[in-house]
């Protein structure tokens, strides 16, 4: 009997990264009884998984840190202008810490399925091991970036060498020393690893299939004078943060480019340059959203390519040129060029010499075969959408999540889904997500299913659902303010266009944060407008 019979909780909330580990504080808080399910056998999600050499955040560390308690936000100061993983990791488990996370987080337990129940109005979440948790509601908490994606190279299996994934790199490291080394995938997690690992191996052969646009993040260590400045201003800084489309102060532009003379637009870009990181993406209003304004940055980001890259030839070659600047997500790096400059780095252009197949020995593509004794895989992630297919998700009438997302993910607000009601996503499809500073909408996100929750409670209602009009309507309007930009352009994970089958369609909201946080607040100001409840 005690085998089988499910514990009972009022909310399971599926991942233990800044998601789930906000989510158990924020709804303890509120007296319920939660129970975090977690597959890693540590916290911190993104940052537990992905170790490899350089992994670091690519907005400000004084942005990617939780602003729910000044508290501990005064007690955590950050080593450098972008924290490195291992500090994120601390952070997270300082926070697991101080909060007292970790009695109610299950580790090493994945989930596999979950199912309501139309007459209880339950959920039943079972995971692998076969276990089952009966629960009111379920959060799932379980990542934007959380599903890497397959290696589909025919051969994989026959590499005699070592085998490497960015995302699950090994805990104790790798010593790549006197050893020749191939990367597959150019990528943020490609970028980082290359520029870390290329001063220690023998040789470095990049494959790169569709070249990025990086740009400097102007990474330094914080004095404590820069420190204290930071914690001085902190207050003023995040309410001007939040109320900017990226959840994070960009330096907004005010002028359309044709309203910029020539010689000031290189100097505003010059001057984004300098300063570094995502600023540089965003020079004059309209760089989003009309080709000609757009070629300004792209030209000089390829002018500075050509200014570090001493081989022109490979210059052009790591130059994009298939789609608009910054519609694939803008890598930020600390020497990524310059790297080409080395004797014991080579890039192969896989649009002129495809891979063929991995081979015992090596790559080999159309022209020739690469021999190897490492071989990293830098292939990103079936995004946003990847993690919650792969479960067994069942809502009303037995309907899976799968097949309502056959065509693509529908969501209201990317926070619930209908025919599936007290199930909540955080930072899903059709929220501005990965296209905002994370933990700002993590938490603009857990805020409202907690109010949300209590709000149930208040008026004595059991389940909350969206309905079928007002999620129609809300992933319309997605697809109408993306339609608006450059970005379905290009052949980018926000389009689901890196994995082959999955349907087209610009997963994230790009109305910005400022607007969907009035979108959300007007809807609930409204008595949840677009929900059902029963
Ligand atoms: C390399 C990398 C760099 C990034 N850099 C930035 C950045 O600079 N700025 C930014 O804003 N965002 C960045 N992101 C996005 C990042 O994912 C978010 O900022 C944030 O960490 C997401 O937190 P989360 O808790 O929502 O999800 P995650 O951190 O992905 O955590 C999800 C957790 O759910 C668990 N899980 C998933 N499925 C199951 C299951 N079935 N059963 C049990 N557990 C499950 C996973 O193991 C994981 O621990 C980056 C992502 C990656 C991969």
């Amino acid at each position: 009997m005690a085998e089988s019979a499910a514990q009972q909780f009022d909310v399971i909330v599926v991942g233990a990264g800044f998601s789930g580990m906000y989510a158990l504080h924020k709804l303890r808080g509120q007296g319920l009884k939660v129970r975090v399910l977690e597959a890693a056998t540590g916290v911190g999600g993104t940052w537990f998984w992905n170790r490899y050499p350089g992994a670091r955040v690519d907005i400000e560390s004084r942005d990617y840190g939780y602003s729910f308690d000044p508290e501990l936000e005064r007690e955590w100061r950050w080593s450098e202008r972008y924290a490195a993983q291992p500090e994120l990791l601390r952070y997270l488990n300082h926070v697991a810490d101080r909060y007292d996370l970790r009695r109610d987080i299950q580790f090493e337990t994945r989930v596999k399925a979950a199912r309501f129940d139309e007459g209880a109005a339950r959920w039943t979440v079972e995971t692998d091991a076969g276990e089952s948790f009966s629960t009111r509601f379920v959060i799932m908490a379980t990542g934007c970036l959380s599903e890497p994606k397959e290696i589909v190279f025919p051969g994989a299996e026959d590499f005699a060498g070592e085998v490497y994934r960015t995302f699950d790199w090994p805990t104790d490291g790798v010593d790549f020393t006197g050893k020749r080394v191939g990367i597959v995938g150019t990528g943020s997690s490609g970028i980082q690893t290359i520029i870390s690992i290329a001063p220690e191996c023998q040789h470095l052969t990049v494959f790169q299939r569709t070249p990025n646009y990086s740009v400097p993040a102007q990474n330094h260590p914080l004095t404590p004078e820069e420190q204290d400045k930071w914690d001085a201003e902190r207050e003023s800084y995040r309410a001007r943060a939040k109320s900017q489309p990226l959840a994070f102060w960009n330096d907004p532009p005010e002028k359309n480019a044709a309203e910029v003379a020539q010689d000031e637009r290189i100097v505003e870009m010059e001057r984004r340059w300098n300063y570094g990181g995502f600023r540089v993406g965003f020079p004059f209003l309209d760089t989003g959203v009309d080709l000609a304004s757009n070629k300004i940055a792209a030209d000089y980001v390829a002018g500075k390519i050509r200014q570090i890259v001493r081989d022109p030839g490979l210059a052009d070659r790591l130059t994009p040129k298939s789609y608009p600047f910054g519609t694939k997500r803008l890598c930020i790096d600390t020497g990524y060029y310059d790297v080409y400059n080395r004797d014991n780095v080579s890039l192969v252009d896989l649009r002129s010499e495809p891979i063929e197949r991995i081979t015992e020995r090596g790559v080999r593509t159309s022209a020739r075969e690469y021999p190897l004794d490492a071989l990293i895989y830098a292939m990103g992630f079936d995004a946003m959408t990847g993690t919650l297919a792969k479960l067994d998700i069942r809502g009303r009438g037995g309907l899976t999540l799968r097949d309502k997302w056959a065509h693509g993910p529908v969501t209201y607000l990317g926070l619930m889904i209908a025919g599936f009601p007290n199930l909540f996503t955080v930072t899903g499809p059709g929220s501005p997500s990965v296209l905002t500073n994370m933990v700002m909408s993590i938490e603009q996100h857990i805020d409202w299913i907690a109010d949300a929750i209590q709000w149930l409670d208040s008026n004595g209602h059991a389940t909350i659902e969206a309905t079928e009009q007002a999620e129609h309507e809300w992933v319309t309007h997605v697809a109408e303010v993306a339609d608006t930009t450059l970005y379905p352009q290009a052949d980018s994970w926000y389009m689901g266009a890196n994995v082959p089958g999955k349907p087209r369609v610009f997963l994230p909201y790009v109305g910005g944060f400022d607007a969907y946080v009035a979108a959300c607040n007007d809807i609930v100001a409204d008595n949840y407008r677009g929900f059902a409840t029963a």
